[in-house]
């Protein structure tokens, strides 16, 4: 790796205080992907970072190689606090699921283009008070696309004949959407044609783009029961953030 200073743009994930002064700081990068940083006296210097290092922060970090595993970081320039996240303890609790959820599935080191802009139009959206249930059900949808464990929606997984009408057997154990015949009765969940194609279409979609879309409640309600499913077997463990969201959510209602 080079040595000389680097500019990346760079969304803040996660700090841990080191020392008297100092802080290591997780980092999401497109070209470098999850990065991790220490900061020396950032603590003290508002100079050198201001408050730019706080989570879930966009900003431009430049950084060079370190003696260990950590970059060095030298200074940052914050292009936004996202500051709107605060407002709610559900935007918030939103905002940590989705940066647990990167840190148990990427690896470090690796070029994430698509899942930064993916992680950056979610906190963006949400910063702008957009609705964390779609948000949430537009994230999981592209994050398990994007590691390929997208399920068949439209048409049977095992002998691929073409849905066109009906509530529909969702297995992800066995692939996704299934005909009755091959569903038999152990099906997990059975979920309407609507749902499956509305998801189907948000998939063609840009990964950052979150503004106008309109899901109806149906799809809202069931692709969440799909999701948390497909992601209960491809995460190693449940996100311990996923409780927080239980109770924020209880604590925001009006
Ligand atoms: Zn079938």
């Amino acid at each position: 790796m080079r040595r000389e200073p680097r500019n990346s743009p760079a969304i803040v994930l996660r700090q841990i205080d080191y020392g008297e002064s100092d802080l290591i700081v997780s980092l999401l990068t497109a070209e470098q992907g999850m990065l991790r940083g220490y900061a020396r006296s950032a603590r003290k210097s508002i100079k050198r970072f201001g408050p730019a290092l706080e989570p879930f922060s966009q900003i431009e970090i430049r950084w060079q190689p370190g003696r260990g595993e950590l970059l060095t970081l030298l200074d940052a320039d914050l292009i936004s606090p996202r500051q709107g996240l605060r407002l709610s303890l559900t935007s918030l609790a939103m905002a940590g699921y989705a940066v647990e959820v990167y840190e148990m599935l990427l690896q470090e080191g690796e070029e994430q283009s698509e899942m930064f802009s993916l992680l950056q139009g979610y906190l963006d959206y949400l910063a702008t008070q957009g609705d964390p249930a779609l948000a949430r059900l537009l994230f999981e949808l592209r994050l398990v696309q994007h590691l390929g464990y997208i399920p068949h929606l439209l048409h049977c997984s095992e002998c691929f004949v073409q849905f066109s009408e009906g509530a529909i057997a969702f297995d992800p154990a066995r692939g996704g959407s299934l005909c009755d015949a091959c569903a038999g009765d152990s099906s997990p969940l059975h979920v309407g044609l609507g749902t499956l194609g509305s998801l189907s279409r948000s998939l063609q979609t840009p990964i950052g783009l979150f503004d106008g879309f309109r899901l109806g409640s149906r799809t809202l309600q069931e692709g969440a029961v799909m999701l948390s499913l497909i992601l209960g077997s491809v995460l190693p463990r449940s996100p311990k953030s996923l409780r927080f969201l239980q109770q924020t959510t209880v604590l925001d209602e009006p």
